[in-house]
């Protein structure tokens, strides 16, 4: 396929998949409703689990390089606290909608009470292109949100972390912009910071590896193995190149990858390490422009119907749905991303066999390791990464397990199993606090 067919192929399924439309918070009230029918739950209690406990829309202005003042719109969503302070990353993304943050900040929760880390679920959004912005607009765009949802975070409260397009840097200027404000040190108000400055040896690499130990577990339950699996990965950010990285060095062939640049593809396994390096070397970070020999260009989505063993969308929401759901040829769909595949696909992947590792577990490693880093931070102590990353495999493997077996009791599938489990614990909370007033 030429490049400029690449392009009209991949145009041609983005609209597709847009005519699906996709809303998270209905697919994340679906996958509730659906979890809380199997347990017998009453329609009062999980009206009040669906619903986000606090919802802040906040504006916030910023002085461009042009000296104009552009003003953007920014969401912190706190789902539920009843299990412990609200946690949850903050996405800068042009899409970024009030409903996908309370479906973000909703899959929080369960993730924390599924690997039953005493942390709630919340998260935050700003509406923006960070590739448009310069290091300095994005930098006064950071502290204004910060100060702007300031009132509601906090280390005993709420905690940030990164998610799409957010990342260390940007981690340390929401610290560094709440110490200043509150006058004191403010380390354990946000996770995913870089070392210097309170981060946790492990975390930048934390939701990949988890990723990696989920694969591991699935497969080994399927009778299969990580060494000589084929791989596709969708999305080369944070959490896509750290698992293809791991994978890679585990002896599994990654044949195809893609971000937003487009994607690769490579019958024999691609060169993860000579792709990082390529990656490293490019401004926005992106896979466009490597070559190799054997290596192909594809389409942005066809990454998610090659013919491979194991595929971990680690991109965006509803990348999987009732459109493409039929094609998905991989036994096993591993998920990075939080809400790759949506309910209506679920039940077409389950019809023809696939198994499908859900984002509130697969993707647990980052929230996990988040937890480690604040208890560091209030502690002030750290761990040696070694540490980190054996209580971080304890933690996922039994929870893994925990999901498994759930399943198999119930006869439902891994997210089913997963959401009912995460559900469970925080009604339960529900029930041991009581309704307050
Ligand atoms: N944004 C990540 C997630 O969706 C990490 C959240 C955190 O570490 O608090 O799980």
């Amino acid at each position: 396929m030429t490049p400029e067919q690449a392009r009209q192929t991949q145009a041609t399924v983005e609209r597709t998949l847009r005519e699906a439309e996709v809303n998270p918070y209905e697919m994340f009230r679906a996958q509730v409703d659906l979890a809380g029918e199997k347990l017998g739950y009453p329609a009062d209690i999980l009206e009040m689990v669906k619903r986000p406990e606090r919802v802040l829309e906040v504006s916030v202005p910023v002085r461009m390089d042009d000296g104009r003042i552009e003003v953007f719109r920014g969401y912190r969503v706190q789902h539920s606290s009843v299990r412990g302070p609200c946690k949850g990353g903050i996405r800068f993304h042009p899409a970024v909608t009030i409903d996908e943050v309370k479906a973000l900040a909703g899959w929080m929760t369960w993730k924390c009470a599924v690997v039953d880390i005493p942390l709630g679920g919340g998260k935050g959004g700003v509406v923006c292109d960070p590739t448009t912005l310069s290091e300095g607009e994005l930098e006064r765009l950071t502290r204004r949100y910060t100060a702007m949802i300031l009132p509601l975070i906090g280390p005993h409260h709420d905690i940030p972390a990164p998610d799409v397009n957010t990342n260390a840097r940007i981690m340390n200027w929401v610290m560094d912009t709440a110490t200043a404000l509150r006058g004191e040190p403010m380390y354990g108000i946000v996770t995913g910071k870089d070392l210097a400055v309170g981060g946790a040896r492990g975390r930048r690499e934390a939701t990949g590896r988890g990723v990696v130990i989920v694969i591991e577990e699935l497969l080994a339950r399927l009778g299969r193995e990580v060494a000589g699996a084929t791989v596709a990965v969708q999305g080369f950010g944070n959490v896509g190149s750290v698992a293809a990285q791991l994978l890679h060095a585990k002896g599994a062939k990654v044949v195809g990858v893609s971000d937003i640049s487009g994607a690769l593809y490579d019958p024999t396994g691609l060169d993860i390490p000579s792709l990082l390096e390529h990656v490293s070397r490019s401004p926005q970070r992106l896979i466009a422009g490597y070559t190799a020999p054997g290596v192909q260009p594809l389409a942005g989505p066809e990454v998610l119907t090659l013919d491979v063993d194991v595929l971990v969308p680690a991109a965006l929401e509803g990348q999987i749905t009732e459109v493409n759901a039929g094609q998905i040829k991989a036994r096993v769909i591993v998920e990075g991303a939080n809400g790759p595949t949506t309910p209506e696909a679920d039940l077409i992947l389950e019809e023809r066999g696939r198994v499908v590792a859900p984002d509130i577990l697969a993707n647990a490693g980052g929230v996990v390791v988040s937890y480690f880093e604040w208890v560091q931070n209030l502690q002030n102590f750290y761990w040696e990464e070694a540490e980190t990353n054996e209580r971080l495999a304890v933690i996922l493997r039994r929870a893994f397990q925990s999901v498994w077996d759930n399943a198999k009791k119930h006869d439902v599938s891994l997210r089913t199993a997963a959401f009912m489990m995460g559900l469970e614990r925080v009604v339960e909370a529900i029930r041991l606090r009581g309704v307050f007033p």
